[in-house]
Parts: structure tokens; sequence; C-alpha cells
């Protein structure tokens, strides 16, 4: 396994984890100060601005972008819904392209409200994807399905392992002609019993973008804001980072934290030194 201190642009932190409370410039600082040297930025980061300014300043505090968060759901009861998403989406990865991002992260969407179909959502996700992917292609942005945990089958996305988010590529992608792969995240998969033949077959397959980090709490009080910090909770982060590094994944290392009543309330310099001390201890 790699040892992170000599590989500085494997530390990654997504913005999400700092709550989205400052400027996206004070962000970029204060991570490149802290050591990082990869940023995965939102969205929402990005309001109001150019994303060749933000490009610009992530490249002087020498920051490479991981992946661009997120995609809007793709699955809606309406075609014309499913259009504009597909629409937004298109939109979202020119801005990625901008960035120099490595990835566009989807997240696919749940079961629409009124529709009690989880195999038309998952055809409409996978319908959705496919639209993008000669788009993603040109710009030069892989397009990330992150498989979600289970419990956000219903309101966030209708892929929950990673060996049906494998299949769902090779649908779109038979020949691997690239542009197409999975985010990994621990917090999503970890609880898999196939969870070590479905990193091997990413890893064989050409299929991880990236890995993110944080870590499920026993005692769990919200399904999508309540991460804890790596080392809180009970995720083997080692072995799973083990696994992939063994089928040979070499890219970052992110972390990903959303905790509405805990991290998200702390100093953000406080964060991210813990942020760091746990990805060098515990990851
Ligand atoms: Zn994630």
């Amino acid at each position: 396994m790699r040892d992170l201190r000599q590989h500085r642009e494997a530390l990654a932190l997504n913005t999400a984890t700092l709550g989205h409370r400052s400027p996206i410039e004070e962000v970029i600082d204060r991570c490149a100060e802290a050591g990082f040297g990869a940023i995965a930025p939102w969205r929402r980061d990005l309001d109001g601005r150019r994303p060749a300014d933000v490009a610009a300043r992530l490249r002087d505090r020498g920051l490479v972008v991981t992946g661009y968060c997120r995609s809007t759901y793709f699955t809606h009861a309406s075609e014309s819904e499913r259009r504009a998403a597909i629409d937004d989406n298109a939109r979202a990865l020119d801005e990625a392209a901008e960035l120099g991002a490595v990835s566009f992260v989807l997240v696919v969407g749940g079961v629409p409200e009124g529709l009690r179909d989880i195999t038309a959502a998952r055809q409409q996700a996978i319908d959705g994807v496919g639209a993008l992917l000669e788009r993603a292609r040109a710009a030069g942005v892989s397009l990330a399905i992150e498989p979600i945990h289970p419990m956000g089958a219903a309101a966030r996305a209708v892929v929950n392992t990673l060996a049906q988010a494998l299949d769902w590529c090779d649908v779109l992608d038979p020949e691997r002609a690239g542009g197409l792969g999975v985010m990994v995240d621990a917090y999503h998969v970890w609880w898999d019993p196939a969870l070590e033949t479905g990193i091997t077959r990413a890893c064989r397959d050409g299929r991880v973008l990236g890995y993110h980090v944080s870590d499920w709490l026993r005692e769990t009080r919200d399904l999508v804001t309540d991460r804890g910090m790596m080392g809180d909770g009970v995720i083997e982060l080692r072995r799973i980072r083990g696994l992939l590094e063994d089928a040979g994944y070499t890219g970052p290392v992110e972390v990903e934290i959303f905790s509405a009543t805990d991290w998200w309330v702390r100093p953000e310099r406080e964060v991210l030194q813990t942020c760091m001390s746990r990805l060098l201890d515990v990851c």
C-alpha cells in the first residue's frame, strides 16, 4: 500500500466536508495550506463565478480537481423533466471540463414521486447516463457513477452496489472505450459482502475513477448528513484502500464528510487538520 505521506497528489478534499460555509477561493487556499494536493468542488461553490477563474486559482495553489460534484437526478416522472436534467448535466460537464476535472460525479436519482417502479427508474438513470456519454468523452471528463447505500434508493439513487454500477458501465460502454466508470465511496459500499469482488472487477476493467472516505457511525441519526470522521466509526478503511491498491488503483483518497451537527459546525481549520491526520493515520 502507498505511504500517503509521499503522495500529496493523492490527498484530496471534497468541499462538502467543510459544509459550503466559505467562498471557494478561501476553501482552495486553506486546502492547499493544509497539505492537500487535490480537491473536489461542488457546483454550488461556483455560483456566480467563471469556472476559468476558479481553475486559475486552483492551478496557482497546485491543486488538481478530482471530481466535479454532482449531477442533477436523471429520474423523473415526465419526459420533459428527464430531458431538462440531461441538459443541466451537460452544462455541468462543460464546467467540469473548464475546471480540468477528471470526472463528473453522478448521483443518478431515486424513484420519482408517483412512480413506485424501481425498475423503470433504473432504466431512466441508465438512459440519462447514456445520453451524456459522448459529450463527456468529447469534453475529456469521465462520468463517475456513484453507487449509493440502499437506504438512499428511494430518494437519491437507484444504483446501490458496486456490481450494479459496473453492470451499467458494461451496458453503456461494452467496448470499454473510456469516459465511464464508478466512484467508490467507502460510506456507501463498506457493508457489501461482494465488495472485494466488485473492487477487483472494477480495477480490472479500468473503471475506478475515485475513492471517497468518511466513516459509518454505529448510531446513525440521519441518512445523508451524519457521516463520521475517518476512524470514528466501523468501516475498515485500511482494508478497503488495500483492496483497491492491490488491484492496481493509484488515484486519490478523497475525504467527503456530510456532518450537519458536528464537523460542519467546527472551525474549518480544525476540520482540515483532522481530515489530514486521519487520512494519514487511519485510511
Ligand atoms: Zn461520495
